[in-house]
């Protein structure tokens, strides 16, 4: 979704969308976004809330997952004045302050939805909560490698031990 600085009247510019992509072949659905777009003296305003699901592998058990995350927030959106570069060539910027610029004429609304979704991605990624692959108080004292699969059969024994030794307490 492009929104062209000369298409925005007034101080306020409502919008609503929903669009799916990729990332790191992992598929990102934002379901929706609804915000708008302030004009002020020096730059716009993008306030607003998406809610989006990621669709991944569980950390633990390796089967499909599917997260959900609800993210508002509010950027600033600056047009670069004396930019060179047109189209597909411009990059945009995730600048300090989070202050996106963009091309001269346009805003690419979904550019920045797509990079603040990214920036939102959860780093555990379970199929749920008390998913059977996660690690437990017993489970951490086995160190292994940072790389290697948890050892299930190890596991197993190690819960049976502990059922064992509740039983009979
Ligand atoms: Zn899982």
């Amino acid at each position: 979704m492009e929104i062209y600085y000369d298409g925005i009247e007034g101080d306020r510019f409502d919008i609503t969308t929903a669009f799916s992509f990729e990332e790191n072949g992992e598929l990102i659905n934002i379901k929706n976004f609804t915000g708008a777009l302030f004009k002020t003296d020096k730059i716009y305003f993008l306030q607003g809330e998406m809610e989006f699901e990621l669709n991944c592998a569980c950390d633990r058990c390796a089967e499909p997952a599917v997260i959900n995350v609800k993210h508002t927030f509010e950027v600033g959106i600056e047009p670069e004045a004396d930019v060179k570069l047109t189209g597909a060539e411009y990059e945009m910027t995730d600048g300090d302050g989070d202050i996106y610029t963009t091309p001269p004429d346009y805003i690419d609304l979904s550019e920045i939805l797509r990079q603040e979704a990214v920036l939102q991605l959860p780093l555990k990624r379970l199929c749920r909560q008390d998913c059977e692959g996660e690690e437990t108080e017993e489970y951490a004292g086995y160190a292994g490698e940072a790389n290697e699969k948890p050892n299930l059969a190890l596991k197993s024994l190690s819960s049976l031990k502990q059922n064992f030794y509740r039983r009979n307490r």
